[in-house]
């Protein structure tokens, strides 16, 4: 509901992203998370991973790791509207090689 108000606000020019999260109780596997979704895996009350396809161009399924023992590892915080802060920053290794930081939901890329 305020997933579709928060979308509502969007198109009237008062809240701006380009990610919501969507929370979820399992890790999606290799599907395509449909573009402007942020999954957050939570299980048993844990953050375990932050699915989503990279805004880079290529699309492919970026999954990070919320897991503190592990990794390298991130942070994913959410506000009211449900628009993720993700640090540190994403570094695609491989495909379209994009570096980016997600905060409040939108998107920040990094120049190299
Ligand atoms: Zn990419």
């Amino acid at each position: 509901m305020k997933r579709l108000f928060a979308l509502m606000l969007r198109r009237l020019g008062l809240l701006d992203f380009r990610f919501l999260v969507k929370r979820v109780d399992r890790h999606p596997g290799k599907i395509e998370i449909p573009a402007g979704e942020l999954w957050l895996v939570v299980d048993g009350g844990a953050k375990k991973w932050a699915c989503f396809s990279c805004p880079g161009g290529c699309g492919v399924q970026i999954s990070l790791s919320l897991n503190p023992e592990r990794r390298p590892r991130w942070e994913v915080e959410h506000d009211f509207w449900g628009r993720p802060t993700v640090s540190p920053s994403v570094h695609q290794q491989k495909m379209c090689r994009c570096h980016f930081w997600i905060r409040n939901g939108m998107i920040e890329w990094c120049k190299t």
